[in-house]
């Protein structure tokens, strides 16, 4: 069978194909309706909405570190200047000025992708004011003796930035709890349901989660079978092989 299928040279087309165009063998497409029918593919056409908008704040998330985010958007900020015209150009490592401003830019685009009807459900009991174009608390602390950061503090609604934030606090605290981290970002932040939504952000930290993981029990082995066996006394023994263990100054 294979050595006239190697024969046959199939390979090499219709023998017709070799001569002129002209003594090709012609024949008519026959159409029939049914027959394009049987080959024609349904399409269906389904609208999803997904609600997986990419807001503007989510292209600042190239990072997992709050600090890495932070250097890049100052260098994303200086190059914005550097390309001005009659700009003073800035050069070498990033100075503070540059990475305060940059946090003031994460901070707008944290406030600005804040849902206007959830900051409306706060307007009756918290007063809001605008410095620099950011967003900031009036407290009943005017009057004491604090930074002004700690009496008006910068309003930090729920973002994934936040996430970055809180993560970078957490750590630098040495993994401390809800609270302590909590009342760090206070000192500069009002987090509009701070509590639940550090305790949320702090459930992803993984070295937490190890050292709070808890303890596994697992199922008693059985008995051997020669303590479970009825026998005469002393027909099965047993030896402790331990033994008094010495100690540290010769004590045993
Ligand atoms: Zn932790």
């Amino acid at each position: 069978m294979l050595s006239d299928l190697l024969q046959s040279k199939w390979c090499e087309g219709p023998g017709w194909l070799y001569n002129n165009e002209e003594s090709w063998p012609c024949s008519e497409v026959s159409e029939t309706l049914d027959e394009a029918f049987l080959e024609q593919h349904k399409t269906v056409v389904t609208n999803l909405a997904t609600g997986n908008e990419v807001r503007f704040g989510d292209r600042f998330l190239y990072f997992l570190s709050y600090k890495k985010i932070l250097r890049m958007t100052a260098y994303v900020l200086r190059f914005c200047n550097n390309i001005k015209r009659n700009s003073s150009k800035l050069v070498n490592s990033l100075s503070c000025e540059e990475i305060q401003k940059a946090e003031e830019t994460l901070i707008k685009i944290m406030q600005s992708e804040w849902p206007s009807k959830i900051r409306e459900k706060y307007k009756d009991a918290i007063q809001f004011f605008e410095e620099n174009g950011i967003l900031k608390v009036q407290t009943g602390l005017i009057l004491s003796q604090d930074q002004e950061d700690f009496t008006h503090p910068t309003v930090l609604p729920d973002h994934p930035l936040l996430e970055r934030l809180v993560l970078h606090t957490h750590r630098s605290l040495m993994h401390a709890g809800v609270l302590t981290t909590l009342a760090q970002l206070r000192e500069k932040f009002w987090i509009p349901k701070g509590r639940r939504i550090i305790r949320a952000i702090l459930r992803q930290c993984i070295k937490c989660k190890r050292l709070t993981a808890g303890k596994v029990n697992p199922d008693p082995a059985p008995l051997p079978h020669d303590r479970i066996h009825r026998v005469a006394a002393f027909q099965i023994t047993g030896a402790e092989l331990a033994g008094p263990l010495s100690m540290r100054g010769g004590s045993e």
